[in-house]
């Protein structure tokens, strides 16, 4: 029998365990203890397998087999966002249902974190030599800027070889460089807007956008996006409600901050708009690409240089807007950022880098690509597709020694971040079968 298929004995425990850990609402940044609970979780999970485990501070840790100077991986995540709403099954536990697995976790990425360590028992279980040691590598604070594996690898030796099962197939060997600023304007204004308040994160097109201008403009009349328009005494109130949507995915959203802005640009004047509105309304606009700001770029290995305006808030406190650029890895993210801060400064803002991570790219000639390649076509019977992504995943702190390969298929919509987050129970266990054939061969070749 093909080695990868014995993973699928272990199908009922592998869904029993994942429950349990799905039980435990494991977000990062909540001010509750646990994530730590859900690295816990694996990791005592993996000690009853008979592991050897290393917990590192509280955020993360491994289990290890096999012996040698060489070190293999596997690196996976056992926090999560917060579930938000709109879910039609219970958030933080696994339900089953129609051919579909639900819950929060899923997808991203705690059904990989079971059976990577699952996958680590079938390779213990079947008695395999192995060439080097063979690690499942856990983290709880992915999703709060991978702190975790900053930390993990300051105490750790980087593994020769490894991959991260937290993004799609085929092999993702480039990664864009994101940048993210804050532009404020410390000045004050002489505006007619009281009042802008959208988005709450940098990393997401704003869904809503709500101004409030000390004056009454009748006809709004504006048709690129969903809007309300509200008179309260002498004031107007605009809604626009646009389409939210993940930083390294524009092309899906609407962001309503920029068209309340350009909307805005047209009913007032310039010496009534506020400074900073003004300065997105003329560099950025309803641009993607950061065209008029002068950043434009593209490269034939990553693609496009994207822009998103991610929040902006202006009221009697504080003027600012968060932008979020994810850039091609041949292009350099501190002269993009210079450029930025010039063209504020035309406008009296000031500019400030709040988050910076460099591209990552690895070459497709690497032994890693070759072996992940190789392990896909033996369960799949066609090549993996190498291909980039403006997502960030763990593979950036693997110093060029590993890429994200997995868990979710191609056309597959796993509503990660989002609600009723899910996976088709066959490809689910389609992806446990790959991930074993590799890290058999991480573990013997
Ligand atoms: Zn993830």
């Amino acid at each position: 029998m093909d080695f990868y298929k014995t993973i699928l004995n272990y199908k009922d425990d592998i869904l029993k365990n994942l429950d349990e850990l799905m039980q435990i609402p494991s977000i990062a940044s909540d001010g509750t203890n646990n994530a730590e609970k859900s690295l816990d979780y694996v990791l005592d999970l993996a000690k009853s397998m008979g592991f050897t485990t290393r917990k590192i501070g509280n955020i993360a840790g491994h289990a290890e087999y096999g012996y040698g100077e060489e070190l293999s991986a596997v690196l996976t995540h056992t926090d999560v966002v917060p579930c938000g709403e709109g879910w039609d099954f219970p958030p933080y536990k696994l339900t089953r249902k129609d051919g579909m697995l639900y819950g929060r976790g899923i997808a991203d990425d705690k059904g990989s974190a079971i059976i990577a360590l699952y996958c680590l028992k079938a390779i213990k279980d079947s008695g395999l030599i192995g060439k080097r040691r063979l690690r499942v590598i856990f983290g709880c604070a992915e999703e709060i800027g991978m702190l975790d594996m900053k930390e993990y690898f300051k105490q750790e030796q980087i593994p020769d070889m490894s991959f991260t099962p937290d993004s799609e197939y085929g092999i993702c060997n480039v990664e864009k460089g994101i940048l993210q600023l804050c532009i404020k304007d410390k000045n004050k204004n002489n505006s007619i807007i009281s009042e802008f308040s959208s988005g709450e994160v940098v990393n997401a097109v704003p869904d809503k956008a709500i101004a409030t201008i000390n004056k009454h403009i009748p006809d709004i009349n504006y048709n690129g996006c969903n809007n309300t328009v509200e008179y309260i005494n002498n004031k107007t109130k605009l809604i626009f409600n646009g389409i939210a949507s993940h930083s390294c995915m524009l092309e899906n959203g609407l962001n309503s901050a920029a068209h309340l802005i350009k909307c805005l640009s047209y009913k007032i004047s310039s010496n009534e708009n506020h400074k900073l509105l003004s300065f997105i309304n003329d560099f950025i606009g309803l641009e993607l690409y950061g065209d008029t700001m002068g950043i434009k770029c593209s490269d034939n290995i990553s693609g496009d240089l994207t822009l998103n305006v991610g929040y902006v808030k202006i009221n009697n406190n504080e003027s600012k807007v968060g932008i979020d650029i994810r850039y091609p890895v041949k292009y350099n993210g501190d002269e993009i950022f210079r450029k930025i801060k010039s063209n504020a400064e035309k406008y009296n803002l000031t500019t400030e880098i709040t988050s910076h991570l460099k591209p990552l790219y690895i070459d497709e000639n690497k032994y890693i690509i070759s072996l992940l390649n190789k392990s896909y076509k033996t369960v799949m019977g066609s090549d993996a597709k190498l291909y980039s992504t403006g997502g960030g995943t763990y593979a950036r702190t693997l110093h060029n020694n590993g890429v994200a390969f997995g868990p979710v298929f191609q056309g597959e919509n796993s509503r990660m971040h989002n609600s009723n987050e899910c996976l088709n129970e066959e490809k689910f266990f389609l992806h446990a079968q790959i991930c074993c054939e590799a890290m058999k061969n991480m573990f013997c070749d």
